[in-house]
């Protein structure tokens, strides 16, 4: 059985969607991209979200906001995916890198202990869907210790008079912590839709803009949105109405706006998200869990509790008792038998660009060690009952194989 790791969902009501926008004679951003946005605010009630092309670009856009350049320092878990870091490079700033803890968050007293009067935003990622420890981390920032070393050099610094908390949300749409989602957990929130995530626009992003009472978040989204289309105070598409052709470039933007026709995906998919293709995520991720508690040797992820929801976005299983190189043997058996499995994430200190800025791994050994044992399996809509026990099997006999030298079949 061939079991893709993770496809997109698309179905007829997608295709339809999609379809509407290429007979409109409109496909870059116009009114899909508005009714996502819209349909965004109603899923998570954040007051404002702006879509843009990609996370990383919105990432960048909101460092560039909060001034964020040569100097500053903005704290990260060593554990993501490289665009976390990539983005405050490219804004010419310092990722300081700390360690995890067992449930693959960043580990606030390592934040606590990183922050110096350099640092201006703090960027914890919900890894596999999993929220951060928030209400620690909001707590942290409003110390008025922290906040007494908080050395302001932009306007926009000067008006939140705090560290700013970017919450890379690329895997958590969806997910709540005492019954309030994700987007409004932090100032900013920034949610991916890039073609693997739960919800997809093939490529895309999403900015909640949720700032505190000294900023008017309506007014930033007007302002942000313009930055997402080189800083021009009309869209094409208001531009395009006759008699509307003036416009002014008024500040230095980005080009980073979603097109109408890749929003139409996210729009048809995130109007069954909540109600259907999430619990089928949640559907799969139990049946993991179930079948995987038989076993001593599978650590399974963590799972709901009272207060926290995932949004089940990987199902990120770690094994005990083994080495980096067992690990990737049983990966090699898995893939024999036609499943497509993963590993979120190689850690960054482990890949080149890292290395060469003098990132060391043996500085984040919680990262290391639940970096070497896990393998994140395939989860999604589509999957069946049958396919997940396939799956699971899968996983069993490649263990087996590797560590007990048992063959089964
Ligand atoms: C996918 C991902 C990103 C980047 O998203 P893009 O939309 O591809 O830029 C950032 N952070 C994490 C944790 C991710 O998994």
């Amino acid at each position: 059985m061939n079991i893709p790791f993770s496809p997109p969902y698309i179905d007829q009501d997608i295709i339809n969607e999609v379809n509407d926008s290429l007979n409109s004679g409109w496909i870059t951003t116009g009114p899909k991209v508005k009714a996502l946005e819209e349909e965004i605010k109603k899923l998570t009630k954040v007051p404002q979200a702006l879509c843009v092309n990609s996370w990383t670009s919105g990432a960048i856009l909101m460092l560039k906001w909060f001034g964020i350049g040569p100097g500053d320092e903005v704290i990260i878990p060593a554990y993501t995916y490289s665009a976390t870091a990539l983005s405050v490079l490219q804004c010419g700033a310092k990722p300081i890198m700390v360690d995890i803890t067992d449930d693959f968050t960043i580990d606030v007293i390592k934040i606590k202990a990183a922050i110096t009067s350099n640092t201006k935003v703090i960027m914890p990622v919900d890894i596999a869907g999993w929220p951060c420890d928030y209400a620690a981390i909001n707590e942290l920032v409003q110390n008025k210790d922290i906040v007494a070393v908080f050395k302001p050099n932009h306007k926009n610094q000067e008006k939140l008079g705090r560290i700013l908390v970017i919450s890379d949300a690329a895997h958590s749409i969806g997910a709540k912590v005492n019954e309030i989602e994700t987007g409004l957990l932090t100032d900013i929130t920034i949610f991916s839709l890039h073609a693997v995530k739960n919800v997809t626009t093939a490529e895309g992003g999403v900015i909640c803009i949720n700032l505190p009472n000294s900023f008017n978040n309506e007014e930033e989204y007007a302002y942000l949105r313009m930055m997402t289309l080189n800083g021009q105070t009309k869209d094409a598409f208001t531009k395009s109405k006759a008699g509307g052709w003036r416009y002014d470039i008024i500040d230095l933007g980005l080009k980073i706006n979603m097109p109408d026709v890749c929003a139409a995906i996210g729009l048809a998919q995130i109007k069954k998200y909540d109600r259907n293709l999430l619990l089928e995520r949640k559907r799969v991720f139990y049946q993991y869990s179930q079948a995987f508690s038989n076993y001593n040797w599978a650590i399974t992820p963590p799972q709901d509790t009272e207060t926290i929801q995932s949004s089940y976005h990987l199902y990120a299983l770690r094994i005990t008792d083994i080495s980096e190189s067992e690990r990737d043997l049983i990966i090699d058996e898995i893939a024999k038998t036609g499943v497509a499995v993963n590993v979120h994430f190689i850690p960054m200190p482990m890949l080149t660009l890292f290395k060469n800025l003098g990132y060391k791994m043996e500085d984040y050994p919680n990262t290391y060690k639940n970096y070497a044992c896990e393998i994140s399996l395939p989860i999604y809509p589509q999957l069946t009952e049958e396919q997940v026990k396939y799956i699971v099997s899968s996983v069993v006999n490649s263990y087996q194989a590797v560590k007990l030298n048992v063959t089964n079949s």
